[in-house]
């Protein structure tokens, strides 16, 4: 056990990770999760969408950003986040789609 702690420590100190160039790769990093975990806090682990009574307990939650990262939105300003059940985060991506879709 010791050593496998030793072992990953130094694998990733020695690491030099890049800046993410793509949302998809902004999602595994440790400030996204932070991020993440940040805005579902705030949120009380509710969906924040209006009349939604889904919660943490009922419902899987997604962090999703007001203004999406494709739209220019701020990647980890929590102001730029918030909760949403996996029901009103699909309507809300779709509806986002549509939009881009137009313009
Ligand atoms: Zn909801």
């Amino acid at each position: 056990m010791k050593l496998a702690g030793y072992r990953l420590k130094t694998a990733e100190g020695r690491r030099l990770k890049p800046a993410p160039k793509t949302a998809a790769e902004h999602y595994q990093t440790p400030e996204h999760r932070a991020w993440r975990a940040e805005v579902l806090r705030r949120a009380m682990f509710c969906c924040q969408h209006p009349g939604c009574t889904a919660t943490a307990y009922t419902a899987r939650l997604f962090a999703d950003h007001i203004v999406e990262l494709k739209d220019g939105g701020a990647a980890l300003d929590p102001e730029n986040g918030q909760a949403l059940c996996g029901k009103h985060h699909t309507v809300k991506t779709m509806r986002e789609r549509a939009k881009r879709a137009k313009a």
